[in-house]
């Protein structure tokens, strides 16, 4: 059994809804599967502009965008649903959300205050609405799709905006609402990044949050698979603006994937696929625009890995743009313990967090996100000792699982960037990922380099999608 959960853009339009309705009627042929919804795409932004607008009394600026929803889903309906009376109950389904939407408008307008609890059932719409048309359109197609609250089924904490599931409930749910469902072979269309508290107020868990749903659905009914269907074509081995020869990853581990995404790679979250992770159940991540694309398998089983001939050095290059290095040099370091503690103090009271570290006897040189916060820091520091800024730096990283039992690879990368005025180095950390900074003017020619290097070569033979065209 398969959870399937596709991304704002995967259902964006009606065209995207259909090609995401033709995946999940693929599927439906072996055994049904449950499907986890996004909002539209671009609809939980204006769901937040409305919110706030209602907080602020801009009462006409959070009925204009209300409206603008409401449109929205009326022109999918109108494309999808060709059945006159499908169509109106439909509509008259869509009407009820947006105006129990406009009463929250004018409930807030009202109050003068936008609370954490009224912001997520703001944000709570989009998900509502999309799955509703989805399955009215399966339906009419001829599937026997069944639209799922999925606030029965997942019971969270109340925090609201950054909720946490109640695992227990949550589970028992799980098997006495989802699982007869499909084992009666019904579709389960259902709504993802939403819950409920235990006595009925909605929440979520925070922004991009459906692939954690799926993650955890996944995990209570112990899927074989859990498919994240999205615009691209599974992990890149580096950002294709930056080299357009990148290509997609077939298979990573979860701590590659887990490291990617700490190191600023468009990967899902690690916390996301945590779920999915303990039970060891695979993640697909795969591209609804071209299906037959065979995407990325995030697995930790060894035999998938090997069958799918797991291997190549590297598996992916990260970039992170927009940092600072912060170099930091004095005397009074030298012989003295307890130094290092009173340096970091700084970071810690400015709520700054450090990234890359590299430290002398005298001298301690480091990466932070670029901010006005770093001129707070610096003088600071200043107090301490000299204190030297470089803005407009960006972090690469090399990763792979397979860099832990390699020699040479150093040697390898840095001898390739002998053109580049390299900043600082890390590697020893993850002993999976090898890391410098650059300027970021040096960023294309760094990584173009780097990816000749590692992925033209014999050994990324078979690990490698054939190359994707982005436009
Ligand atoms: N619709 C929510 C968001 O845009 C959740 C998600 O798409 O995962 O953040
Ligand atoms: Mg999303």
């Amino acid at each position: 059994m398969a959870v399937m959960k596709f991304g704002g853009t995967s259902i964006g339009t009606a065209s995207a809804m259909q090609q995401a309705m033709d995946i999940v009627a693929g599927v439906q042929k072996q055994s049904a599967p449950l499907v986890v919804l996004s909002a539209c795409s671009g609809i939980t932004n204006k769901l937040i502009r409305i919110a706030e607008a209602a907080g602020e009394s801009r009462l006409d600026e959070a009925m204009g965008l209300a409206g603008e929803v409401r449109e929205h889903h009326r022109e999918l309906v109108e494309t999808l649903i060709r059945n006159t009376a499908r169509r109106a109950s439909l509509m008259e389904r869509i009407e009820g959300y947006i105006s129990e939407l406009e009463m929250l408008v004018k409930g807030v307008d009202i109050v003068g205050e936008l609370t954490a609890r009224s912001f997520d059932t703001f944000c709570s719409f989009g998900e509502l609405l999309s799955t509703s048309v989805f399955c009215e359109a399966m339906r009419q197609a001829g599937h026997d799709a069944e639209w799922l609250d999925i606030r029965e089924v997942i019971i969270t904490d109340d925090n609201f905006g950054t909720a946490r599931p109640l695992d227990e409930l949550c589970e028992r749910n799980v098997r006495e609402v989802i699982k007869p469902l499909l084992e009666q072979g019904k579709t389960v269309i259902t709504q993802g990044f939403i819950g409920s508290t235990k006595d009925g107020k909605t929440t979520t868990f925070g922004r991009g949050g459906s692939d954690f749903t799926a993650a955890l659905l996944g995990a209570w009914l112990s899927a074989g698979q859990i498919q994240i269907w999205t615009d691209v074509d599974g992990v890149m081995t580096c950002d294709p603006r930056i080299v357009p020869e990148a290509r997609s990853i077939r298979v990573m581990t979860f701590s590659e994937a887990a490291e990617l995404a700490y190191l600023g790679a468009k990967v899902l979250h690690p916390d996301t696929i945590a779920p999915a992770v303990r039970e060891n159940i695979p993640v697909y991540v795969l591209n609804s625009q071209r299906p037959e694309a065979k995407g990325t398998v995030i697995t930790n089983d060894s035999e998938l890995l090997e069958g799918m001939s797991y291997g190549g050095l590297v598996k992916s290059i990260a970039v992170k743009k927009g940092q600072c290095i912060v170099n930091f040099r004095s005397n009074r370091m030298l012989g003295r313990h307890g130094f290092l503690v009173d340096f970091f103090t700084v970071f810690a009271r400015t709520g700054v967090s450090v990234e890359m570290i590299s430290t002398s006897e005298v001298s301690v040189s480091l990466t932070i996100s670029d901010s006005p916060q770093v001129e707070v820091i610096a003088r600071e520091l200043g107090r301490m000792g000299e204190v030297e800024l470089e803005h407009r730096v960006a972090t690469v990283s090399v990763v792979g699982d397979n860099l832990r039992m390699s020699k040479g690879v150093s040697g390898r990368i840095f001898s390739s960037l002998k053109d580049v005025n390299v900043r600082m180095i890390s590697q020893g950390a993850s002993e999976i990922n090898v890391g410098f900074v650059v300027e970021e003017t040096d960023v294309p020619r760094a990584v173009q380099t780097l990816h000749h290097e590692f992925f033209s070569g014999e050994e990324a033979c078979g690990i490698f999608e054939k190359p994707v065209c982005k436009e």
